[in-house]
Parts: structure tokens; C-alpha cells; sequence
């Protein structure tokens, strides 16, 4: 059994004020493993106020002294991937490759933001202006369980690079990855104060961060519910904010696509990260003159994907993360059934074998309609819906009939049809014949999948200030 009672604040690890409770499972086997003291709102007040103090000298220091801190955080982070790696198969239940993967991925965020940093204009000279970029100051920083670890340490770097001091708000469901990150991060040497670690409930820690008058900006990755909530609260301060939210991503599988590889595609886009992805392409247009040959090779691809025990080579879908998502995904299972769409693949219940874990059984429906709830909400679990379409004009208009734009996919054999319909998808990524993940480019969503971007230079924008210093000639 865990017993996680550790903290981050002002260079030192300390046991929180707060005293409740929370367990934390794992969620192949739905066994606690342990609990974790949670912190408070003066916890919070703690980190922010050593976030505050140091600020001004983090601030001031030079592009290489930032550099060379992010240097070490990375070198930290990497050299315990092997142990961030177990905490995320036990705690989360990906599968292997997805795990590895994230365990990579936590450590390497802090070169992108390097390369990112060194390749952004902090000053620049517009007519007789010099325009400076400017930290906005103390940041408030909110992850999600679906990924913690390298949110943590990716709006972390981003927040460093440009001279800005954090009190970081990780999921308190992933508590076993943020100890291992907390230790990593603390073994760099940062100064005191550059950054804090509170994991506490997000109405209480979170709520205190957001409403703190001392954190200038807040970047929140999670629900879009949540993500309102935050937007209201940060208007009475006119705090700066970055969303990354929820998403129904389209894949458009248009009608000269080669299907040998567009199926594959479709149902990895879909099926990432145990389906538990914001970026999820769980909306799968098919040209109706080739529906038959689609439904067919999907359902071949979507029973040949493992659903089961993370710890097993062979798994491709790792379980849900809680009882709680368990018991969401089969609700909608069970509404796409009573909305009319017909089950292709999986249904309601566990995989074959599993009386325990929150396992879900891949399910892929057809006969769709977009306005069925099936795919008008973020599921976030391994639940794909075809929806049929007659023309390219019409493909293009289910799939921006929807709250969100986090993401799209588009398989072709034409790259240039691809481009033009890319040109009119209203989504913060579309991604042609790919699922390779470009960190050097922006990331974020239109309409309700977000607020403002991450990574790259274009994501560092969001934690400056531009200010205009006219007169110097
Ligand atoms: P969530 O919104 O429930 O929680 C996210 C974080 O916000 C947690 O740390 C939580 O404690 C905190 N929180 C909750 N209430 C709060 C409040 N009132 N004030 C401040 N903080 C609060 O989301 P989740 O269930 O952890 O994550 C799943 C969601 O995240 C999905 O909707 C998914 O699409 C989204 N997500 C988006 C992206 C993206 O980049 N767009 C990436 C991953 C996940």
C-alpha cells in the first residue's frame, strides 16, 4: 500500500495541512493501492506566496540559465522513466507501448521547450516600438489524470522557458506519477519557489489557485465543464487563461482513400490511449458508396485489438480509469443501442475472460446519425461510431456539426483533396494520412475544445505579456 503525504513547496517537500484522505486503485484490478493525504486550500496559499517570492529573481534570469535548468529537469525526468513508466501501467492501466511511450514523452517536453525558447523573438522592434515579451507572472497549472505526468511537465517547461514561476495542480487520481515527477524534478535544482506541487481536490486546490489574485495565468488541460467553470472565475481578475478541453474528433475517410491503411489509421485514432484520448477520433465518416467494404475491414481491425490486463504484452486497450468512467462508457453502450445504431463490434460489459477491472470491450457502431448522443459527447472510452455521408461537401459538414475542434483525420489517396478539405475543417489539428505528433507545432481547440494553444513557439506566446516601449529611439 501507498501512502503518498508529499507535497512541493518552496524547494522542499512537505506533508499538506489538509488531512483528507483519497485512494487510489488500480484500475485492472479495482484493488485500492494505496491513499493519498490531499492537500488544502492554505496549502495552496502556501505554494502560491513561494511562487510569488520567487518570481522576480526566476524572472530575470537569462535565456542559457533557463535553458540549462530545463537541461536538468529533462536529464531527472528521463533517468526515472522506468519508474514513472510502472506508476502509469499501475495506476492508469495503460498498455505497454502507450505507457512506455508517455513515460518518454514526460522527459522530452522539456527539449521541445528548449528548442522552442531559443527559437522565439522575446524582442522585436514594430515601427519606432521595441516590443518586449514579458512573463505574466505566477501560473497556476491544472492536469488531467489521462496524462498527467507529462502535462505536468510540459506546461512546467513551457512556464519556465519564458520566465514565469508555477504552482502545479496535478489529477489527485494520479498521485503515484506525480511523485515520481516531484522527486525527479526536485533532484534538478531548481531555486526555491520556481515551482510548487499541491495535489488536492480540484474545488478546493484548483479552485484556490484560480481565485488567487496572485496567479496572473492559468493553463488548465481537462473537461470542458471544468473549463467553463474556470473561464467564469478568472473574469474577476481578468486572469489569463489557456484551456485544452474535451473533443468528438472526425476521421473522414474520403472516398478514394486507400483502405489497407486508412482502416488501421481510423481505429488506432479512435482507440488511443485505451480511448481515453482528447484527441480520440471516435466519429468515422464513410462515403456511403464504399460503407459495406469500411464496415467490414473495421470490424476485423477492431476484434483484432486486446482489451485487457495492462501488464500483458498483447493488450492494445488498457482499462478505464475508474468506476466511474467504467460505468459512463457502458451508458453510452447501452444509449447508442436504445438511439437505434447498429453494434458491429463489442457492446455492453467486460471482455470475454474479465469478471474484474474496468474493462470495456471494443465496440464500434454504425449507422450513426450525428445528432445521436453517441456522437455528440466525448465517450472517452473505446467506443467508435461510423457515420455514413453521400458527398465530400457533406462529410465536411458532419464533421463540423459538433461543440468541439480539438482534432481531425482525413485519409486520402490525393494529397491536394486532402489539403482542401483540411483548409475547412474547423479544428485546432488535422492531421493527413498521419498520426505523428508534431511538438514543434501549436496545440489546442476551437469552440468548446479549448481556449488559446500549447507547445512550440506559438504555445510560449500564452505565458507572455507583449509590451510596447516607444521613445527609445
Ligand atoms: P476534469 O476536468 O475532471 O479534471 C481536470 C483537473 O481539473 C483535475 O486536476 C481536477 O482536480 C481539476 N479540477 C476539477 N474541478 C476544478 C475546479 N472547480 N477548479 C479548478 N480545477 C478543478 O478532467 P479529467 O476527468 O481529469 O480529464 C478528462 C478530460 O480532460 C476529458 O474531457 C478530456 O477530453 C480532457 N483532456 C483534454 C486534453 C487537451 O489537451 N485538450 C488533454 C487531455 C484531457
Amino acid at each position: 500500500m501507498y501512502e503518498l503525504n508529499q507535497i512541493y513547496i518552496d524547494g522542499a517537500f512537505a506533508t499538506p495541512h489538509g488531512d483528507e484522505r483519497f485512494e487510489l486503485f488500480n484500475p485492472a484490478t479495482e484493488a485500492v493501492i494505496g491513499t493519498v493525504q490531499l492537500a488544502d486550500a492554505e496549502d495552496a496559499q502556501r505554494a502560491i506566496a513561494a511562487a510569488k517570492r520567487a518570481l522576480p529573481g526566476w524572472s530575470r534570469t537569462s535565456l542559457p540559465e533557463r535553458a540549462a535548468l530545463l537541461r536538468r529537469m529533462h536529464a531527472a525526468v528521463a533517468a526515472r522513466e522506468d519508474e514513472l513508466f510502472d506508476a502509469i501501467v499501475e495506476e492508469y492501466g495503460a498498455p505497454t507501448s502507450r505507457g512506455r511511450w508517455m513515460a518518454q514523452y514526460a522527459a522530452q517536453v522539456f527539449l521541445d521547450a528548449i528548442h522552442a525558447m531559443e527559437h522565439f523573438e522575446f524582442e522585436r522592434k514594430l515601427g519606432i516600438a521595441h516590443v518586449v515579451m514579458q512573463p505574466v507572472g505566477v501560473v497556476g497549472l491544472i492536469t488531467p489524470w489521462n496524462s498527467n505526468a507529462s502535462f505536468i511537465t510540459g506546461k512546467l517547461a513551457s512556464a519556465l522557458a519564458t520566465g514565469c514561476t508555477a504552482v502545479i495542480k496535478p489529477s489527485e487520481m494520479s498521485a503515484l506519477q506525480t511523485r515520481v515527477v516531484m522527486e525527479a524534478l526536485h533532484e534538478a535544482g531548481a531555486p526555491a519557489g520556481v515551482f510548487n506541487i499541491v495535489t488536492g481536490r480540484g474545488d478546493v486546490v484548483g479552485a484556490a489557485i484560480v481565485d488567487s489574485p496572485d496567479v496572473r495565468k492559468v493553463s488548465f488541460t481537462g473537461s470542458t465543464a471544468v473549463g467553463k467553470s474556470i473561464l467564469r472565475s478568472a473574469a474577476s481578475d481578468i486572469k489569463r487563461v489557456t484551456l485544452e478541453l474535451g473533443g468528438k474528433s472526425p476521421t473522414i475517410i474520403l472516398d478514394d482513400a486507400d483502405f489497407a491503411t486508412a482502416v488501421p489509421m481510423a481505429i488506432q485514432a479512435g482507440f488511443m490511449n485505451s480511448g481515453q484520448a482528447c484527441i480520440a477520433g471516435t466519429r468515422i465518416l464513410v462515403p456511403r458508396s464504399r460503407l459495406a467494404e469500411f464496415e467490414a475491414l473495421a470490424v476485423a481491425a477492431v476484434e483484432s485489438c486486446v482489451s485487457g490486463d495492462p501488464a500483458h504484452a498483447e493488450t492494445t486497450i488498457g482499462p478505464m480509469v475508474s468506476q466511474k468512467q467504467w460505468d459512463r462508457v457502458q451508458s453510452y453502450i447501452s444509449k447508442g443501442i436504445a438511439e437505434g445504431a447498429r453494434l458491429l463490434a463489442g457492446g455492453e460489459g467486460r471482455p470475454d475472460g474479465y469478471d474484474r477491472g474496468w474493462l470495456v470491450r471494443p465496440t464500434l457502431f454504425t449507422d450513426v446519425r450525428n445528432d445521436m448522443a453517441i456522437a455528440r459527447d466525448e465517450i472517452f472510452g473505446p467506443v467508435l461510431s461510423i457515420i455514413a455521408y453521400d458527398d465530400e461537401e457533406e462529410a465536411i459538414a458532419i464533421a463540423n456539426d459538433t461543440t468541439y475542434g480539438l482534432s481531425a483525420y482525413i485519409a486520402t489517396g490525393d494529397l491536394a483533396r486532402g489539403a482542401r478539405v483540411a483548409a475547412r475543417i474547423d479544428s485546432g489539428r488535422v492531421m493527413v494520412n498521419t498520426l505523428t505528433h508534431e511538438p514543434k507545432a501549436p496545440f489546442g481547440g476551437f469552440k468548446q475544445s479549448g481556449l488559446g494553444r500549447e507547445n512550440g513557439v506559438i504555445g510560449l506566446e500564452a505565458y507572455l505579456e507583449p509590451k510596447a516601449i516607444i521613445g527609445l529611439g
